[in-house]
Order: structure tokens, then C-alpha cells, then sequence
């Protein structure tokens, strides 16, 4: 059993505490000692962003109600709305759609009914399931279980139209990552060929034991419930070819659906279900949306002598969602840090002097599904290309290597990079203030949102911590994440953006150096 996040024990704790006594409070933050002093030179509104204000906006942007802010969910609409809020409160001039704060971006959306349910016995199944349709579907099921052993062909048996038949599969933890995936989406495929091959209308997938690839690519290619399957534009590379559609069912309903059918599961391999009166109802319901949308935010500060220019900072709000035993992918790092960092920024620069450059802030979604708000910004900029000077991106602030005083820090477009730039220069110049070091991170150039403006032709530069042991995990949790660290490279991608925003001329291109 992975590691819970410290909320969700908690829940848990909770509903057995309640029994016993009065709820537990949660243990006490670990005291985080005040802010840093800000290095000399440093703009004194910087001391704005600070340790304490980042964890608070990480805690509630990383809770586990927020379900893992996957692209179009409640959660990741809710978040859009947390970051407008604190926007408005600032009194930042809102950029988006119709003179409001969020900006909409189409997508084809393929979603779960919440009608969506398999029942038996006394038991409802309507959580922790994934289904598998390449498309809409409106489908009542009813009828016996039919045991399929794990869904090889020789253990299908003919005659299953108005039946339920199920399939146990084992789950593999070792069993990851894009060549794992690949040979799950496949396996998923053959079942639903031979099941479609001997009568039935759909299939029912039992996983049990630690799930591996045949769960975790069921999040981006399946629909689980307030989770839904996006397609933007001509990009919808997540539909599946399905020839009947599958009921994926978690560790927990799984379980429920064995002991009713009396299939123990320990003996899926042997054993035969004793129940074979064993029957149920299965009303499957898949919408399919082609105007649906997701939102970025999206304000500016507006400066003064050169006030038609623009400066950006960006940072994604979206994260993955929920895993199929519906514990949330928190994202933490990925990227509550950077909005947080993001949100104390756009605080400093609206307390603060006014810049001579504008300075608008993006909070974009869509980027773990392939860069789609910061695409669709640059498709549909509220503020013109041609006067965006720079633009500041983070994704991953949180768990920064080394210690407070040396903290190591990844950077892209590096010096080894043709555009590499003099933002990049100064910002690697201002780094060594915080004491930062930094490595290249060009294997990142490609991969967060600052792409979409480096490949318009924008000067760019990107701050990012590079991937952990916690990295697209349910244990990417907001308190494994370092706030002191946080704080100091908040503040160096504001100096940043703040002495671009007062400089004389745009950020020159360098291309290659020997040396930052
Ligand atoms: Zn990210």
C-alpha cells in the first residue's frame, strides 16, 4: 500500500477515531522560521514573498478535495477560481474572455454519467472504477457473472450475450512507464476483442494487488468519475480503440465482486467462483462533449514608460487527477509550487513600484495533457506576441536539491542551447545572490508551457527542480516540499522578471557558449 498523503490518513483515521473519541486534530505544521533577508540590491518589495503565504496557497492548492486538479474536473475549475480570486483581490486587471479574469479554451471531452453504476448483491459500485470506450456510450447490462479466468482465449467461453462477464487481472507495481503502458492499453484491447468475439456487449476488468501500468494508464486513457477524457484540436491521442467497452474496477470493489461471486481471489488462477447464481446490473453511461472547454488565468499589471510591453510569468495549475483507488495525485511539486510562487509574484508586483514594462501573470491548464492552455494563449494571446519581451515560467519549485544556502536548480534554454539568451545570463547572475547553482535543464526545453512562447519566437527562461522519487505519485504531497527553498527561488524568478521588465532594450539572443 503506497505511502497515503497526510490528509487522506487522516480522513481514514478519522472514521475510526470517530468511533472511539473526538476527531484528531491534524499535528502542527513544522515551524518555518521568517522569511530570508532579501541579498543586497534585491527590490525591497521582494521580501513580499514568503515561506509562511507559499505553503498556505501549496496546502489548500495540493489538498486532496482539490482530486489533482486534472484539466476540466471540479477540482482544477475550482483552482482556476482560487487563483482569479486572489487576482482580483491584488486589483489586477483581469485579461482573459470578456474582461473577466479566466480565458476558455475548446476540447472534446468524453465523460462518465454519474448514473454510471455496476450493482450486485447489496453492493453499488459507484467510485474507484475506470471504464474504457473509445466514445459515447448508453448501455444497460444485466445478467449473470460469467467468469473469465484472466481474459485469455481459451478461458472465455462462448454465450455471453446478456451476461456479465468479469476478468481478474493481477497488477504489477514493478510494471511501469510508456513500454509497460503500451503492453497494458494492448492487453486491454484483446480482452475486449475476445469478449466482443463470443457475444457480449461489454467486459469487466477485476485489478487486484498493486496496480502498476494496467491502473495508471487507465488515467489518461479512461474515464473515471469527475475525470474525463480530453481531446484538443486535431490532439487526441488518448482515444482507444475498444471493440466492446470495459468496467475497470479497483482493489476495493473488486474484491467485493469476487466474494459475491465466491471466486476467492487469491485462487483467480485455479479456483472457480462458487456463486454461480451470481447476477447483476451494470448501467453505463459515457457522454461525449465537442464543446466543452478549460479555462487559463490570465491578468496584468500594467507599467509605466514602456507599458506596451509586457513581461510574462506562467505556471501550470493542472495536475493528473485521481488514481483509479480514487487517492488524488496531490502534485505538489507539479505544480501547486509554481502556481504558489506564481501567486506570491503577481502579490509582490501589485504591492510594489510599478515596473516600466506591463507584467502579466498565466496560470494555464492542459499542460500534463500536452501544453494545451499555454498553446491556446499563444494561438489566442490576450496581450500581442510581437510585445511580449520575456516570458518566466515555473513548474517544479518545491524540491529543489542541495540546502538553503546552495540550492540546486535546473535552467532552460542552458548556455548550451541556441536560444540561450541574456534573460537566462542575468537570471543565472541574480541566482548566485540566493546562492543558487544551476545545471542544465534543456531536456525540459521542450516540456513545460515556456514552449509554446520560445517556439513564437519569445525569449524564455525556465526554473525547475527536475524529477524526484515523488514525481506523477500520490506522494507528491505539499508537505514534502521546501518552503525555504521555495521562497528564495520565487524571489529570483521576480527579480528576474522585474529588472526585464525596467531594462533598457528586450533580452539580446546568444545562442551557444562555453559558459552561462
Ligand atoms: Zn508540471
Amino acid at each position: 500500500m503506497p505511502q497515503l498523503p497526510r490528509t487522506a490518513a487522516l480522513v481514514l483515521l478519522v472514521a475510526a477515531a470517530a468511533e472511539a473519541q473526538a476527531p484528531e486534530v491534524p499535528a502542527p505544521l513544522p515551524e518555518l522560521g521568517q522569511p530570508a533577508a532579501l541579498p543586497d540590491g534585491a527590490p525591497p518589495h521582494l521580501a513580499k514573498i514568503d515561506r509562511a503565504e507559499l505553503r498556505t496557497h501549496a496546502f489548500w492548492l495540493a489538498d486532496d478535495a482539490r482530486g489533482g486538479r486534472h484539466t476540466a474536473s471540479k477540482g482544477q475549475q475550482e483552482t482556476a477560481k482560487y487563483v482569479a480570486d486572489q487576482w482580483k483581490k491584488l486589483g489586477l486587471k483581469p485579461l482573459g474572455d470578456q474582461k473577466g479574469y479566466l480565458q476558455y479554451y475548446p476540447l472534446k471531452r468524453t465523460a462518465l454519467d454519474p448514473a454510471t453504476a455496476l450493482t450486485f448483491g447489496t453492493t453499488k459500485v459507484t467510485a474507484d472504477f475506470a471504464v474504457l470506450a473509445p466514445d459515447a456510450v448508453k448501455l444497460a447490462a444485466g445478467g449473470k457473472f460469467v467468469y473469465c479466468g484472466n481474459g485469455a482465449p481459451d478461458a472465455i467461453p462462448d454465450g455471453l450475450a446478456g451476461k456479465l462477464p468479469y476478468v481478474v487481472l493481477q497488477g504489477n507495481a514493478k510494471s511501469t512507464g510508456p513500454g509497460n503502458d503500451l503492453q497494458a492499453l494492448q492487453r486491454y484491447q484483446q480482452i475486449a476483442a475476445q469478449l466482443g468475439k463470443h457475444g457480449a456487449s461489454c467486459g469487466i476488468v477485476c485489478l487486484l494487488g498493486e496496480v502498476g501500468s494496467l491502473g495508471n494508464l487507465l488515467n489518461y486513457r479512461a474515464v473515471l468519475p469527475d475525470h474525463p477524457r480530453l481531446a484538443f484540436g486535431s490532439d487526441d491521442r488518448r482515444r482507444i480503440d475498444l471493440a466492446v467497452p470495459l468496467v475497470v474496477l479497483g482493489p476495493k470493489p473488486a474484491a467485493l465482486l469476487l466474494a459475491h461471486t465466491g471466486l476467492d481471489a487469491e485462487g483467480t488462477t485455479t479456483g472457480k467462483p462458487t456463486n454461480d447464481k451470481a447476477a447483476g446490473k451494470l448501467n453505463l453511461v459515457v457522454t461525449q462533449d465537442d464543446k466543452a472547454t478549460a479555462s487559463n488565468v490570465v491578468a496584468v499589471l500594467e507599467g509605466t514608460s514602456k507599458k506596451n510591453e509586457a513581461i510574462v510569468f506562467s505556471a501550470h495549475h493542472d495536475h493528473v487527477g485521481r488514481r483509479l483507488d480514487g487517492d488524488a495525485f496531490n502534485g505538489a511539486d507539479d505544480n501547486a509550487s509554481g502556481t504558489a510562487g506564481l501567486l506570491e509574484i503577481a502579490q509582490a508586483f501589485a504591492q510594489g513600484p510599478k515596473p516600466e514594462r506591463s507584467i502579466v501573470f498565466l496560470s494555464v491548464s492542459g499542460e500534463e495533457l500536452g501544453l494545451w492552455g499555454s498553446d491556446w494563449y499563444g494561438q489566442h494571446p490576450t496581450w500581442p506576441l510581437e510585445r511580449i519581451v520575456a516570458d518566466i515560467n515555473i513548474d517544479m519549485i518545491g524540491r529543489a536539491a542541495g540546502t538553503a544556502a546552495a540550492i540546486e536548480l535546473q535552467v532552460t534554454p542552458s548556455h548550451q542551447h541556441d536560444k540561450y539568451s541574456s534573460l537566462v545570463r542575468d537570471a543565472v547572475g541574480l541566482g548566485a545572490k540566493f546562492g543558487v547553482t544551476f545545471s542544465s535543464g534543456d531536456t525540459y526545453y521542450a516540456r513545460s508551457d515556456h514552449f509554446n512562447f520560445a517556439k513564437r519566437g519569445v525569449p524564455v527562461v525556465f526554473f525547475c527542480d527536475g524529477e524526484h522519487p515523488d514525481y506523477h505519485m500520490v506522494t507528491d504531497t505539499p508537505d514534502r516540499l521546501d518552503y525555504v527553498k521555495m521562497e528564495a527561488i520565487a524571489r529570483l524568478a521576480a527579480w528576474t522578471g522585474w529588472q526585464a521588465a525596467n531594462a533598457k532594450g528586450r533580452p539580446q539572443e546568444l545562442g551557444k557558449q562555453a559558459a552561462w
